[in-house]
C-alpha cells in the first residue's frame, strides 16, 4: 500500500531525488555514459541493445530530431566497436502523426545499421501500435531482411495468430528475429491475459512455437520460472546457440543475469539513455512499486 502510494506521487518529486534510484537503470545522460556502460556489459561477455529514451511526441520536426540523435548513436557505437544492436519505439519517429514519416525514419535508421551489417529493434507498443507496427516491420524486413526484427508481447491474446500470419517471414537462410516479452501497458482483458499464470503460459506456448518453427528469439525477462521453462524447451528442441538470447533490463535481476551467462547462453542487455531518464525512470518505479521504498532507504540511510 505504501510503496503503490509513493510510486504514484513520484512524478512531484524532484528530479535529483529520482535520479538516486535511477542511475542503477539508466546509463546515463550522453552517448558517452551509454558507450561506458555498454564497455562494461562487452567485457562481461554480455551483449546490448541501445534505447534513446524518449517522451511522447507531439510534431514531425521532434521525430526528425529523433532520427538524428539514432543515426548519430549508430555512428559512435560501431566507432567505439561495442557488441550490441538498437531499439526503437516508432511513435519516437511520428507513427501516430504521419505513418508514412514514420516508415521513411526507421527506414533510414535501418539502412545506417545495415551498412555496418548491424541490427534494428523494433519494440511493440500499445494495442493501438500493434497492427502497425507489424505492418511497419514488413514492410522492413521485405527491403533489410537480416537487419531488422521485432517485438512480440505474451499478454496479447493475439500474438500466437500474428505469429502464425508471419511465418511467411521466416526461412532458414534467414530465420525471422523476435524479442519475446510479457508487455508492458496496461490493457483491456478483452484483448489480454491478465493473470500472472496465463501470461507465462502464453509465454512459453509463444516461446515453443518459435523453436518449433526455427524462429531466432530474444527471450526477455527476468522472471525465474520464465528462465526455468525456456531451458527446458531448449533442451526439448535442441535449440542451437545461434538461434536465441536471453534479455534483461540493464540494473534488473543482476543475479540471475549473470547465472544466465555462466551457463553458456547469450545475454543482451537493454541499455536505455538519455536525457528523458525522468519519465521512463517513474515508469519503471510504477511497475515495480517494492522499489519505492528502496529509494526511502537511499535517501533516509546514508551509506
Ligand atoms: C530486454 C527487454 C525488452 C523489453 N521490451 C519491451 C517492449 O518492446 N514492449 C513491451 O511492452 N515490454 C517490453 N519489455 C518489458 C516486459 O514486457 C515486462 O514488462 C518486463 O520485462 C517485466 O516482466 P518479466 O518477464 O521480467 O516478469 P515479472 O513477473 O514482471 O518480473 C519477474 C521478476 O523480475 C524482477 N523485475 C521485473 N521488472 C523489474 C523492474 N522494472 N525493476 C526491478 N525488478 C524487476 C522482479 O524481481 C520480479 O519479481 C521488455 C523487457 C526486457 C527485459
Amino acid at each position: 500500500m505504501f510503496n503503490k502510494f509513493i510510486a504514484a506521487i513520484l512524478p512531484w518529486f524532484p528530479k535529483k531525488f529520482i535520479w538516486i534510484f535511477s542511475r542503477a537503470y539508466i546509463s546515463g545522460e550522453t552517448i558517452e555514459d551509454a558507450m561506458q556502460v555498454s564497455r562494461e556489459l562487452n567485457s562481461k561477455k554480455i551483449k546490448v541493445t541501445l534505447d534513446v529514451l524518449g517522451e511522447f511526441i507531439k510534431t514531425l520536426e521532434e521525430a526528425e530530431l529523433n532520427k538524428n540523435e539514432y543515426l548519430n548513436l549508430i555512428e559512435t557505437s560501431y566507432k567505439n566497436g561495442i557488441d550490441g544492436n538498437f531499439s526503437v519505439k516508432p511513435t519516437s519517429f511520428g507513427l501516430l502523426i504521419d505513418k508514412e514519416v514514420c516508415f521513411n525514419h526507421i527506414r533510414d535508421i535501418v539502412a545506417k545499421a545495415a551498412q555496418y551489417n548491424g541490427f534494428i529493434r523494433i519494440d511493440m507498443e500499445d494495442s493501438p501500435c500493434t497492427s502497425d507496427e507489424i505492418e511497419l516491420f514488413r514492410r522492413l524486413k521485405a527491403e533489410f531482411p537480416g537487419n531488422t526484427g521485432l517485438v512480440v508481447q505474451a499478454y496479447l491474446r493475439r500474438t500466437l495468430k500474428d505469429l502464425e500470419e508471419m511465418l511467411d517471414l521466416n526461412s532458414a537462410k534467414i530465420p525471422v528475429s523476435y524479442r519475446l516479452c510479457k508487455g508492458i501497458y496496461v490493457e483491456k482483458e478483452t484483448i489480454a491475459f491478465k493473470k500472472y499464470e496465463e501470461i507465462n503460459t502464453h509465454f512459453l506456448e509463444d516461446l515453443e512455437f518459435m523453436f518449433r518453427n526455427k524462429i531466432y528469439v530474444g527471450i526477455a525477462t527476468h522472471d525465474k520460472p520464465l528462465v526455468d521453462g525456456a531451458y527446458k524447451l531448449i533442451e526439448k528442441y535442441q535449440v542451437p546457440k545461434e538461434m536465441y538470447e536471453f534479455q534483461m533490463l540493464y540494473g534488473v535481476t543482476p543475479r540471475l543475469r549473470d547465472s544466465i551467462v555462466n551457463e553458456g547462453h547469450t545475454m543482451r542487455i537493454y541499455v536505455p539513455f538519455g536525457k528523458q531518464w525522468f519519465g521512463y525512470s517513474t515508469r519503471r518505479l510504477k511497475e515495480n512499486p517494492k522499489m519505492a521504498s528502496h529509494i526511502i532507504k537511499a535517501v533516509f540511510y546514508k551509506g
